[in-house]
């Protein structure tokens, strides 16, 4: 049979995962000629030989890719002959100003932690990595991806590690943050800020023994400094507290395997997968209540990790502890300290100890956090492992660059069809977070070789996302509504062109009536949206500091309802608010002050989660919603509902009452819970229908931060499902204000391509 030569394009994120050697040894399985290439936009490969081995070759490519890798499209074509004689894989080439994807980083993988426990160069070293693992995203000032752009840059290869980094066939053929004992970065440990070695044995007995001790130690990881003590040593963790400045919100906990993991937490298949996947995320787990209260406050859910790093391994073979809390170094608000000035000037007096390495992180990135609804994984919080992989939008977003929102704010630039959404940046608020956003826009801008052109913002006019946006001026600015932009993230994540009905619930967001809303169902398309049904509108009393105090929420409902009467009723609100402080809200409704009007979802549960005694100041975000969540689980019987009344506003006067009678009857507080998830499900379902018999619309989209709840996102999912509607809702985006800025870049490109921007 005759020869025959094919050229193959490979596109997708297939740089900096090992793409190359891997194509060189299935070319060498099937006895092909020819070579492969790097450039900037893809990896092409042309060889030569049968057509039934090419054939299976191709196949190979897909299925076998190494496991970072997305391939996200294969083209081949026959060419004129051409005879080889071997596979080479050539030098990069430059093509044009298209990029090829940046991969994220990768946890350690087993062959390099097997490397580490054999003599030689690498014995013991914390730094091992190969072309299917180890750094790159954090590492990463520039593209095409090459050592001499990346924070390994200062550290000169020894004649060993080259002769691998050169060596086609070796694991570590041109893997960009290769090194060893000899010429790679090393960690140093400080104690009182000062340097009291850097013999990696050393450090790594130290600090076990300090964990041992109670201690809290600083450590540098990939993306950030972590904190670190004890997850079983409840002094330990109160020193941890302190601080942190934060009294209640829940910490992170990494285990030393997945078998320590399963005694303390209920793990499913699709929860392990996720725990045990390269990306290493943070998995929500439900408790089995062995924990401290002080590792999640009294939640059912505990933040799990395994080790993604040498350096984890490495202290939990001393550790006698099966898990130590690992949450990011910084004070509350900020983002997570990076540089190892700052992490000393700060934390030298408040720890026991801190652990430094000598290589620099350039992007920020915190642990990514994920919860399993509906056997799927959910993203919360998008960085390290998942960032910056792009979203394809099939839509040009070329020039396109999208601020995000307040809270828990990521943005978005876009590049042809493909959005490049950041990692997680936090919450505007302080100079630190928003030094932070500024730098990382400048940094996604000129990584991805952007050049704006038009500008998306949140509709809300005092925003810092919305201000930043300014300081690009004269180009043309599109402001989006934020639940539409919510609704217009899910579309995206699953391609959807078309009406669908939006359902966005979540915290807080500013209408076009310049009213709060938070509870909204949409016609809508990706131009376009109208509001066909909303919670009915209710005083917020003290504007944003109703967010923290759900006993706000509590006095504007029971006021609402029952009129002034209701300061004589025997409630958790009434008995653990004192009386002075509720008179002066009812009166600040009454005149109308600082009371601007909300439709929101989140602000509901927070009257509930007060009404049911269960939280009046919340100690961190959410933890209203999440603690009447946390009560339903256990007794959730799944029929019993309260009654409501639907229109175009939707009315809970009669849902109010009944959870009032069932609080003054002394029925169970996790049954009331139960009840009004199921109200709020109903609630979802039959105002979908309304509107799906006026339209004839079928698609569903389920969107914002309320659906992060798990018994109501699975509850709304499958009553809607079990009618026949098809739903979605987010899985790699997340449906927090986190995917906002997708949204809004869908948007913006969808106004473009129809000329109404
Ligand atoms: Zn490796
Ligand atoms: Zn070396
Ligand atoms: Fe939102």
């Amino acid at each position: 049979m005759n020869n025959h030569t094919i050229q193959i394009t490979v596109r997708g994120l297939v740089q900096g995962v090992g793409f190359r050697p891997f194509v060189y040894r299935q070319t060498q399985k099937f006895a092909l000629n020819g070579w492969v290439q790097n450039t900037n936009e893809s990896v092409v490969i042309r060889v030569t030989g049968k057509l039934e081995q090419i054939a299976v070759f191709q196949h190979a490519l897909r299925v076998e890719a190494p496991a970072a890798a997305i391939i996200e499209e294969v083209q081949s074509k026959e060419i004129a002959l051409e005879e080889f004689p071997d596979f080479r894989i050539l030098g990069s080439h430059n093509v044009s100003e298209e990029i090829t994807e940046i991969c994220p980083d990768i946890a350690v993988c087993e062959e390099c932690m097997e490397d580490i426990r054999k003599p030689g160069n690498r014995l013991d070293y914390p730094f091992v990595n190969c072309t299917n693992c180890g750094p790159r995203f954090t590492i990463i000032r520039d593209l095409p991806y090459d050592r001499a752009k990346t924070t390994m840059a200062p550290f000169q290869m020894c004649p060993d590690c080259n002769r691998e980094y050169e060596e086609i066939t070796d694991r570590r053929f041109h893997a960009q943050p290769v090194a060893c004992n000899v010429c790679g970065p090393h960690y140093e440990l400080f104690v009182n800020g000062k340097s009291v070695g850097t013999d990696t044995t050393f450090i790594l007995d130290q600090l076990a023994h300090l964990l041992h001790e109670g201690g809290v130690v600083a450590i540098k990881g990939l993306g950030g400094m972590h904190l670190a003590c004890d997850a079983f040593n409840e002094t330990a963790l109160q020193k941890l507290r302190k601080l942190k400045h934060r009294e209640a919100k829940p910490f992170a906990v990494l285990f030393r395997d997945l078998d320590s993991v399963k005694k303390y937490a209920v793990v499913s298949e699709v929860e392990e997968q996720s725990l045990c996947s390269w990306r290493r995320p943070i998995v929500l787990l439900q408790t089995k209540g062995k924990m401290s209260e002080q590792i999640n406050s009294g939640l059912n859910l505990l933040g799990v990790m395994l080790p993604y790093l040498p350096f984890h391994y490495q202290l939990f073979e001393r550790l006698n502890t099966d898990a130590i809390v690992l949450t990011s170094g910084n004070f509350s608000s900020e983002p997570i300290l990076i540089g190892n000035e700052e992490t000393l000037e700060q934390f030298s007096s408040c720890t026991d100890a801190i652990v430094l390495h000598n290589r620099d992180i350039y992007n920020r990135t915190d642990d990514s956090v994920v919860r399993i609804m509906h056997e799927k994984e959910r993203v919360f919080r998008r960085s390290r492992g998942y960032v910056p992989t792009p979203v394809n939008l099939k839509l040009n977003v070329e020039g396109i660059v999208a601020f995000g929102a307040e809270l828990t704010n990521c943005f978005c630039v876009g590049k042809g069809e493909k959005a490049f959404l950041s990692q997680h940046i936090g919450d505007l608020k302080g100079l630190e977070t928003t030094t932070f956003y500024e730098q990382t826009i400048a940094q996604f801008i000129r990584l991805f070789r952007i050049e704006p052109t038009l500008l998306v913002v949140d509709l809300h006019p005092d925003y810092i996302s919305t201000r930043t946006a300014e300081q690009f001026a004269p180009l043309p600015v599109v402001a989006v509504q934020h639940h539409h932009a919510h609704i217009a993230s899910c579309m995206s994540e699953h391609h959807l062109d078309e009406p669908v009905i939006g359902v966005s619930f979540d915290g807080t967001g500013y209408g076009t009536d310049g009213n709060i809303w938070g509870a909204e169902f949409f016609v809508c398309d990706l131009s376009d949206f109208s509001r066909r049904s909303h919670f009915e509108y209710v005083p917020l009393p003290g504007g944003d500091m109703a967010n923290e105090e759900p006993w706000r929420m509590a006095v504007s409902y029971l006021k609402k309802v029952y009129g002034r009467e209701f300061i004589k009723m025997d409630l958790p609100p009434l008995r653990q608010v004192e009386e002075e402080k509720v008179e002066m809200l009812v009166r600040m409704i009454d005149q109308n002050v600082n009371c601007p009007l909300t439709s929101s979802a989140g602000r509901l549960f927070d009257a509930v989660a007060s009404i049911l005694g269960i939280c009046q100041v919340a100690a961190f975000s959410a933890q209203g919603p999440m603690l009447l969540e946390a009560l339903s689980q256990a007794d959730f019987s799944g029929n019993e509902k309260y009654a409501f009344r639907l229109g175009e506003s939707i009315n809970f006067d009669d849902t109010i009452r009944g959870i009032v009678n069932d609080v003054n009857n002394g029925v169970e507080p996790g049954r009331i819970a139960a009840k009004f998830h199921q109200t709020i499900i109903s609630v979802i379902f039959e105002t979908v229908e309304t509107i799906s018999n006026n339209t004839g619309i079928r698609k569903v989209v389920l969107s914002g931060g309320v659906f992060q709840n798990k018994i109501l996102l699975e509850g709304a999912e499958t009553k809607l499902r079990e009618n026949n509607f098809e739903v979605f809702s987010h899985a790699s985006i997340p449906t927090n204000d986190g995917g906002i800025a997708l949204g809004q870049m869908a948007i913006a490109a969808k106004r473009r391509e129809l000329k109404c921007v």
